[in-house]
């Protein structure tokens, strides 16, 4: 690292302060750092590269709060409580204000999420970042792809297809009014990682997964780990009235099957658990909406009003 990269570090990336569990933050060759009691460390890594996973162009201030949120949705997704992050940093120069606005959005967002930024790493080339998340939960709450059983109920935390409709919309590929270019733009560049509905549910929900991408491709996951099958009802899906008015309705399902970027829960709860999970919502700590069932055997069946419904898209896949 050049010198120069050293003093960036101390002005944007350094915060004074205590915070929980860090004897040693940044400055040192590593962070020391003291997981709370009887708990388990929760570790996820996320890269987003320039080009590929956001526009190269873009809003510093914002790529830093989708990095950080997109990797918060993953403890969400685990149950975990935020604590610590790690962040790698790839900038093709080092441009002062391209940090500063990136430290005002990442540290927005850590402040918001209660999360410290423990250290990380550098370096000149090609714009991308990398960011480690870690958490806490308590052993045998944490929730797994793996815990589904046939019977249990399907719900989502929140509305499916958002993320698709602000990809189109933000390729130009439809023509939005400006209302609705403000919501898709605040849908993908500031997701709301379910981070409190995750605590909440670790314990009780039988799995869970975040939806990064696409309905079918995650609730898939879950199948496959859990070795049974599940059954949606397309009239149940969750769909914000601006997508509604964005698309025809095929257009819309098609997108909250097969889209990506939503970052609400996909999650499953055993029916004797349903009280507790009412209790929840009825307290209106967070939203579920019934989409589907577990069912014996393997795969995602489609239904829309009692009809079945052929749907050949699993989702975006990267390779
Ligand atoms: P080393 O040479 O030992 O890898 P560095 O010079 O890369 O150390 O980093 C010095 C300190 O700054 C370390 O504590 C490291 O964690 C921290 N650091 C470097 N880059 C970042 C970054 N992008 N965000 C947060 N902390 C960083
Ligand atoms: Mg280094």
């Amino acid at each position: 690292m050049a010198v120069g990269e050293f003093e960036l570090i101390e002005e944007y990336f350094r915060q004074g302060g205590a915070a929980l569990g860090v004897t040693l933050g940044i400055g040192d060759d590593c962070a020391l750092l003291d997981i709370p009691a009887g708990r388990q460390l929760a570790v996820s890594m996320d890269t987003l590269v320039g080009g590929i996973h956001f526009p190269k162009n873009a809003d510093p201030e914002l790529i830093a709060e989708r990095a950080l949120r997109v990797n918060l949705s993953d403890l969400a997704a685990m149950g975990a409580e935020p604590l610590w992050f790690t962040l790698g940093l790839t900038l093709p120069e080092a441009d002062k204000l391209w940090i500063k606005s990136f430290s005002q959005g990442l540290f927005r967002v850590a402040n918001e999420y209660n999360i410290t930024l423990v250290g990380g790493d550098t370096t000149k080339g090609p714009l991308a970042m990398t960011i480690q998340v870690h958490g806490a939960v308590e052993p045998d709450k944490a929730l797994l792809r793996s815990g589904a059983e046939a019977g249990d109920l399907i719900f989502t935390t929140g509305c499916v297809g958002d993320g698709a409709g602000a990809l189109a919309v933000i390729k130009q590929e439809l023509e939005v009014g400006k209302s609705a270019f403000n919501y898709f733009m605040q849908h993908y560049y500031r997701p709301e990682p379910q981070v409190s509905a995750g605590c909440l549910l670790a314990g009780l929900a039988s799995s869970a997964i975040d939806i990064s991408d696409g309905l079918m491709a995650d609730l898939g996951h879950i199948c496959t780990e859990s070795g049974v099958g599940a059954e949606l009802k397309l009239e149940r899906l969750p769909l914000s009235d601006p997508l509604k008015k964005l698309v025809p309705r095929e257009k819309a399902f098609e997108w909250a099957l097969a889209g990506g970027d939503d970052y609400q829960l996909c999650f499953t709860v055993p029916k004797r658990q349903l009280p507790r999970l009412e209790q929840l919502t009825d307290q209106h700590k967070f939203e579920a909406h019934l989409v589907g069932e577990m069912v014996q055997g393997s795969g995602i069946a489609c239904f829309h009003n009692g009809e079945f419904v052929a749907v050949d898209s699993h989702g975006y896949q990267h390779f």
